[in-house]
């Protein structure tokens, strides 16, 4: 049928029926909303509370005329009220039902319907509450909730699609599902719980001083048990419906409580922290499913505009977010170390909370992170445990191939899967080595995620000239190198960056490196201890060009990593003539950090060398900005990589800088910059790219007139904090949330 829906009958007019007729009516859906009630005080109540246009006195009669007859009475009464209608009903009439199960619905219908059946389309709102009757009936119980239909083979699309548009006009969201599957999920996420609820109130309400028990309890027990005074006869009738799927969950459930109660009975700190911490990142997880702020969506879809007022200033005291990398190897060699692992100023990106939750999975006990504070309880470098399902890390390339190394040697089977634009990238090229040593790895086409590794497989060490300058697939041979037999070296054509190195060395593992030669050798141990994350240097380059252009600027940007292969900006900038001291160096698990004071000094235009290119890749958005506001000319080149970074990033900043009447020029590998004092506003793309948004940023302080800057919502994945900071420092920025 079309939706030319002129007549619908509701069956029922208790909350659910009652509820969906009122949102119908208020919503105009369509001429005529008929109820019927096998009790008549019910039916007439629902036409004087303008619940329903008109009372069904004769059931089979109001069928008849029905365009929609909508089954909403308890699971159990389903078949009988089908069977009643079903001669009745009008040809080419469709047919639906709210029940709370649908496998059991579904075999009543079949023999009942016959032919008919494909006009039946079951369905589920998952919307209610414990009252009952049609004087709990609410228009607005739809709203916004989820309305599960699940569609029979036999029925036709565009059938669906009308149930579908009815549940849609009361503000809920459609979705569809196997019939099977529904009864699985409901066991799990509703019957479990209502089962639990009605168990424990009944359970203390048995004991002998229940009164007391109950005059005490406090929140917790009260929101956990508020669904026990929901209708008894719904609820066994779902008992009865769909036995099998609730008899798997109260097994699994009485296991995860005999856990529970092992732990507890043994005194087991850690194990209950595991359950405790595994639990409520889960819950926080599943909070963020609903708001749909998942590390499964990794971009943010709201649009974020930076407006920037020009001029202001740059001085004070701050700490940017740790760096990235830092804090993904400080969870995955943590979590490989014997004893405890305390990380203070751990990134809470998208990114490195993959990685956590992936060693979570995998058994490792977590707690955090806190404001930047986690604690991991090391299981040492045989301790992980099979996941249950595939990891998922989201959108980060580096959780899914340091991971695959670490993967490749363990006993048990494991699978890596991401997002969608993660999907997309290159995995093979940490795949073939893996191989190479041993590791039996099967990728998607053309060697994309998800990444199948069988377990098991014994590895041995293999010498590996890498084709790339990749940090990742050198750190992922050696991930795997620490449980291959003999040595495992990776020799690599320029320079990256060595964070595994010195971090495994941090834990106490020894790393030979000799020129642009790596090696480990397994039969050694990692050791747990105290990692204060450094700062991202990446994060801190906005505040120090910000400082070097901004005159009367005076800032320290505190506990930021000076890894000798992340220092080109620090390099560059003093080439420029910038006035950057290098404060307190010092070391942090193997890693050297300083604290880093930028006061004004006038920039001089240079040609960047290229030996410091690939040491200040991501800065160089930045240091366009600081070319531009230097006396004479930059020359950037050798620096062709930018144009395949999250944006091309030379266009875009030579397309910004233009706009802003800056004399700029780009090559195919960089740009030629003329500074000047100072430059005009306007309306910048940032192409979805933080860097370029960040830059921008910083590049008001020297504008005569605003900037504005579209597509920021990046920055909040990679900077959460740095409108805050920049404000704080004296950057006159503000955000607009669309
Ligand atoms: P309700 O308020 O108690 O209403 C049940 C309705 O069914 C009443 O109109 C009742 O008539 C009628 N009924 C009961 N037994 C019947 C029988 N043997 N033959 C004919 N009619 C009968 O219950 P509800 O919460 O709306 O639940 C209705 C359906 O919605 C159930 O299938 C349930 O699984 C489903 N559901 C409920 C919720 C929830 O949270 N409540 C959520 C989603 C889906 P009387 O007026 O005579 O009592």
């Amino acid at each position: 049928m079309t939706d030319t829906v002129q007549q619908i009958l509701i069956i029922g007019l208790g909350l659910i029926g009652g509820s969906l007729a009122k949102a119908l009516r208020a919503r105009n859906y369509c001429p005529v909303v008929a109820g019927y009630d096998r009790n008549p005080d019910e039916l007439q109540a629902g036409v004087q509370l303008g619940v329903i246009d008109r009372a069904a006195d004769d059931l089979n009669v109001a069928v008849a005329t029905a365009d929609i007859v909508v089954l909403a009475v308890p699971v159990k009464a389903m078949e009988a009220v089908l069977a009643q209608i079903s001669p009745h009903l009008k040809p080419g009439a469709l047919l639906t039902d709210v029940g709370s199960t649908k496998s059991n619905i579904v075999a009543a219908a079949e023999p009942i319907l016959g032919e008919r059946l494909a006009c039946f389309i079951p369905g589920h709102p998952i919307a209610g509450s414990e009252k009952s009757g049609v004087a709990a009936a609410d228009d607005a119980l739809f709203q916004s909730h989820k309305v599960i239909v699940t569609p029979l083979a036999q029925n036709k699309d565009a059938d669906v699609q009308t149930i579908s548009r009815m549940w849609q006009a009361t503000g809920a969201e459609v979705l569809r599902m196997d019939v099977k599957r529904h009864d699985e999920v409901l066991a799990a996420t509703s019957h479990l719980p209502h089962y639990l609820a009605f168990s424990l109130v009944d359970t203390l309400a048995r004991e002998e001083d229940s009164t007391e028990i109950f005059r005490y309890a406090a929140g917790g027990f009260r929101d956990f048990t508020r669904i026990a005074a929901s209708d008894p006869v719904m609820w066994r009738d779902i008992g009865l419906a769909n036995r099998a799927a609730i008899l798997k969950q109260i097994d699994r459930f009485s296991e995860g409580v005999s856990q529970l109660r092992q732990a507890i009975e043994s005194g087991d700190g850690e194990a209950m922290t595991g359950i405790f911490t595994r639990a409520q990142a889960a819950r926080q997880h599943f909070s963020r499913i609903l708001s749909s702020t998942a590390y499964a969506t990794t971009m943010t879809t709201n649009d974020v505009t930076f407006h920037v007022q020009p001029g202001g200033g740059v001085t004070g005291t701050i700490r940017v977010p740790g760096d990235k990398s830092i804090s993904h190897r400080s969870i995955m060699l943590g979590a490989l170390a014997d004893g405890i692992t305390e990380v203070s100023g751990f990134l809470e990106g998208e990114d490195s909370l993959a990685t956590l939750q992936a060693f979570r999975d995998m058994g490792v006990v977590i707690e955090g992170p806190y404001e930047g504070e986690v604690k991991i309880y090391g299981v040492g470098l045989d301790g992980l445990k099979a996941p249950a399902g595939p990891l998922y890390v989201g959108n980060s390339g580096t959780s899914m191939r340091l991971l695959a190394g670490l993967l490749a040697a363990q006993s048990f089977d494991s699978e890596l899967t991401g997002d969608a634009s993660l999907t997309k990238r290159p995995m093979e090229r940490v795949a073939a080595p893996l191989r190479q040593m041993g590791a039996v790895i099967e990728t998607a086409e053309n060697g994309r995620p998800p990444m199948k590794i069988s377990g098991g497989q014994p590895l041995k060490g293999i010498h590996y000239d890498m084709p790339m300058a990749s940090a990742q697939v050198k750190s992922c041979l050696m991930l795997a190198g620490l449980y291959a037999e003999g040595q495992t070296s990776v020799t690599e054509p320029a320079p990256t960056r060595d964070h595994s190195e010195r971090m495994l060395r941090g834990f106490g593992y020894p790393v030979s490196q000799q020129g642009n030669l790596v090696t480990v050798a397994p039969g050694h141990r990692l050791t747990g201890g105290k990692i204060d994350v450094p700062s991202d240097i990446s994060s801190a380059t906005f505040f120090m060009v910000a400082a070097a252009i901004c005159p009367g600027s005076d800032v320290t940007l505190q506990h930021v990593g000076i890894n000798p292969t992340r220092i080109g900006i620090i390099n560059i900038l003093k080439l420029m003539g910038a006035d950057l001291e290098l404060l307190n160096e010092r070391e942090v698990g193997g890693e050297p950090v300083a604290d880093i004071r930028v006061r004004y000094a006038q920039l001089k235009g240079i040609q960047v060398p290229e030996d410091q290119v690939p040491l200040a890749i991501d800065e160089f958005p930045a240091l366009f900005v600081a070319a531009a506001c230097a006396e004479g000319q930059t020359v950037v080149t050798g620096a062709e990589e930018l144009r395949v970074k999250e944006s091309d990033r030379i266009q875009a900043m030579v397309d910004g800088l233009k706009t802003l009447g800056v004399d700029i020029e780009g090559t195919p590998d960089g740009a030629i910059i003329n500074g000047s004092d100072s430059f005009g506003g306007g309306v910048i793309e940032s192409h979805d790219d933080h860097r370029i948004a960040m830059s921008f940023t910083v590049a008001a302080l020297r504008a005569r007139e605003p900037i504005t800057i579209n597509e920021c919502a990046n920055v909040a994945t990679s900077f959460p904090v740095f409108v805050e900071l920049a404000q704080q420092v004296g950057i006159r920025v503000t955000k607009e949330e669309v």
